[in-house]
């Protein structure tokens, strides 16, 4: 029986419907119902495990899965013995430290002393050594932001992405302790067969990545200006010029960017441009 690859993914939470959705993207089809721990990819050998994110940097270092879908923080937290692969560009937040509304803050000094509770203690002892701070942290699993209100610490730190559940609780964010987005890790000591198939997955994986952040640019062009805009048009070799049937226009294609689109846009205008269409790229071969 040929090698397959074991993948772990977020049984259920932030993490999970991205990483189901990303790697159907890259062609491995499986189903995944709610109540499935395991399952078997049909055309691609790979076997994808659900489980808790917080187990998968030790399953992964185990041998358990060869690898895993994970955000950053609970990868730099976990401290395994395993390898940070990809950055996946999804499930985007910061770890943030956050003291109550009404209390003043002067900088990070404000810390000295204080009692601080965190799902995170590993990486809010290196920010404090990293900035000589001396506080106390106290490790809780889940529903940290309630922490200064019931009296049980002064400050907290934990995953903000829009800071909506922080105000709820009455408090402010003042330092970002770390970025973080979806990762894809792996066991340091994987055989040669599987990873081929890691090879395999990555290639895909980038492909997926760079088609979403471009998009394919057609519009039309007076001939007379086609220099003008393909100046204008970022990060790319030379557009496609295809003549139009109208006398003394035609059709320039081109794959640009998304933001640097949306900066150029007034400018594409100015010199002519009209017809403009953005369209998805699904796959991108760089
Ligand atoms: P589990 O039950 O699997 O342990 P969990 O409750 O620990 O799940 P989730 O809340 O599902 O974890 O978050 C998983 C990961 O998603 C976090 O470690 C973080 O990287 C990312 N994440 C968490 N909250 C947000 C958010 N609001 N926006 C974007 N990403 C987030
Ligand atoms: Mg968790």
């Amino acid at each position: 029986m040929s090698k397959k690859i074991r993948i772990a993914v977020q049984k259920s939470g932030r993490l999970q419907e991205q990483s189901v959705k990303l790697l159907k993207e890259c062609g491995l089809s499986f189903s995944n119902g709610p109540n499935r721990l395991k399952t078997e990819t049909y055309n691609f050998p790979a076997e994808i495990l659900f489980l808790r994110d917080d187990d998968i940097p030790q399953y992964v270092e185990d041998n358990v899965a060869d690898i895993g879908i994970v955000g950053e923080n609970v990868f730099i937290e976990k401290q395994k013995d395993i390898s940070l692969i990809e950055r996946l560009d999804f499930s985007k937040c910061r770890l943030s430290i956050a003291v109550p509304r009404e209390k003043d803050y002067e900088g990070i000094a404000s810390i000295n002393g204080k009692k601080i509770a965190t799902s995170y203690p590993n990486i809010v002892q290196q920010f404090l050594t990293e900035n000589n701070i001396t506080a106390e942290i106290h490790e809780i699993s889940g529903s940290v932001e309630i922490a200064p209100g019931i009296g049980l610490a002064d400050a907290i730190c934990d995953i903000v992405s829009t800071g909506s559940t922080l105000l709820s609780n009455g408090l402010k964010e003042v330092e970002t302790v770390m970025k973080s987005e979806a990762v894809l890790i792996a066991n340091n000591t994987l055989d040669a067969e599987t990873q081929v198939l890691l090879e395999k997955l990555i290639f895909r994986i980038k492909a997926v990545n760079t088609a979403k952040n471009n998009k394919y640019l057609l519009l039309n062009s007076p001939n007379d200006s086609i220099e003008a805009i393909t100046k204008v048009l970022p990060g790319m070799k030379s557009p496609t010029v295809t003549p139009l049937q109208q006398e003394g226009w035609s059709s320039l294609h081109s794959v640009v960017n998304e933001n640097e689109f949306w900066e150029i846009i007034d400018q594409l205008k100015a010199l002519g441009a009209q017809g403009i269409l953005v369209v998805p790229i699904e796959k991108m071969i760089i």
